[in-house]
């Protein structure tokens, strides 16, 4: 008997939560030697997401949650699950149903064969906005660029992992986490499942542009210093174009004397140093806020409610 924890994030999930159980329940209760239970990990909701939460636990007995004290972030919340839970398996998935609960006995049988992890990835991106589509191809392009770890296009936050995969996922302890990368980077064999896109039915999406922005910067300052080396590279090259500049300047102006016009080239040449200046410092911040964020050591989350450590007691 296999024991797999199903961790769910939600985030103003009050319209979808007990079609979500209903559905999945009945899915995970056909597979046979395994036991199901879900961890609910309630990201500091405020509508009644957690009213239902308690709802579900009280009528069925294979439901637990967690309930942060405020709005943490799909990333904490999934960590919270993963260091809570117990189980030799663990699924995470969405609430919202875009998550297909159809794809877990082809994840179960994945394991079975001796995978360590099944996740699963789209193959199209229908019924999102083009400009989001766009921005994260571009992404995903500039990330696997940069850097090592590798993501496949259209990869989600939806997979089974063994219990060595997740200690090694929850031993990682950065603040600012990056669960793409980190499940990438702790490596284990995994199989990958293609999957069309579900609209969203119920509910809302969460993301905000400017969210998906942090999110592609958390991606690449994650997991690679190459920003910072180009840098230092561009550095080194406008430096050197300078010297050969202010060599041909000195030896013009030797030669031929001063020569005043030159107010566009001039201003050329500021505006563009400049760019460079700002650009740099800015990449440079961006590592510094990171290191600055990683030293507070602080909570990845902070919880109100843990239904699991209640029934440890
Ligand atoms: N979510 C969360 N905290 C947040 C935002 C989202 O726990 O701050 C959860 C949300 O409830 C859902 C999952 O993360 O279960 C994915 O969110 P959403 O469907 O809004 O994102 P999308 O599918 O549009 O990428
Ligand atoms: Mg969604």
């Amino acid at each position: 008997m296999k024991n797999i924890d199903i961790i769910v994030p939600c985030y103003n999930e009050q319209e979808v939560l007990s079609t979500f159980y209903k559905t999945t329940d009945e899915i995970v209760g056909a597979i046979k030697d395994c036991r199901f239970r879900f961890i609910f990990v309630n990201d500091g909701s405020s509508d009644d997401t957690l009213l239902i939460l308690k709802g579900l636990r009280s009528t069925y007995d294979n439901v637990d949650y967690i309930s942060f004290s405020r709005n943490f972030g799909k990333e904490a919340a999934m960590y919270a699950g993963l260091s809570n839970s117990t189980g030799d398996y663990v699924i995470v998935m969405d609430a919202d149903l875009q998550h297909p609960p159809i794809l877990i006995p082809e994840m179960v049988q994945a394991i079975n064969e001796g995978y360590d992890c099944c996740a699963a990835y789209r193959t199209n991106r229908k019924g999102e906005a083009p400009i989001r589509s766009f921005l994260s191809r571009q992404f995903y392009k500039v990330n696997n660029l940069l850097t090592s770890v590798k993501m496949p296009y259209g990869a989600v936050d939806f997979r089974i992992m063994s219990r060595p995969m997740i200690d090694a996922i929850v031993s990682m302890g950065e603040a600012e986490r990056f669960s793409k990368g980190i499940f990438s980077y702790v490596g284990f064999q995994t199989k990958w499942i293609p999957y069309t896109n579900v609209e969203r039915t119920l509910g809302v999406t969460k993301w905000k542009l400017r969210s998906l922005l942090k999110y592609a910067i958390d991606g690449i300052t994650s997991f690679s210093v190459a920003p910072l080396h180009l840098v230092s590279i561009m550095g080194c090259l406008i430096s050197l174009m300078a010297i050969i500049y202010g060599i041909y300047i000195f030896i013009k102006t030797v030669i031929f004397g001063v020569d005043l016009p030159g107010y566009a080239s001039t201003v050329i040449l500021l505006l563009f140093l400049c760019g460079v200046i700002e650009l740099s410092l800015g990449i440079v911040s961006e590592y510094l806020a990171r290191i600055f964020v990683e030293s507070k050591n602080r909570p990845i989350y902070i919880a109100k409610e843990n239904t699991l450590e209640d029934s440890e007691k």
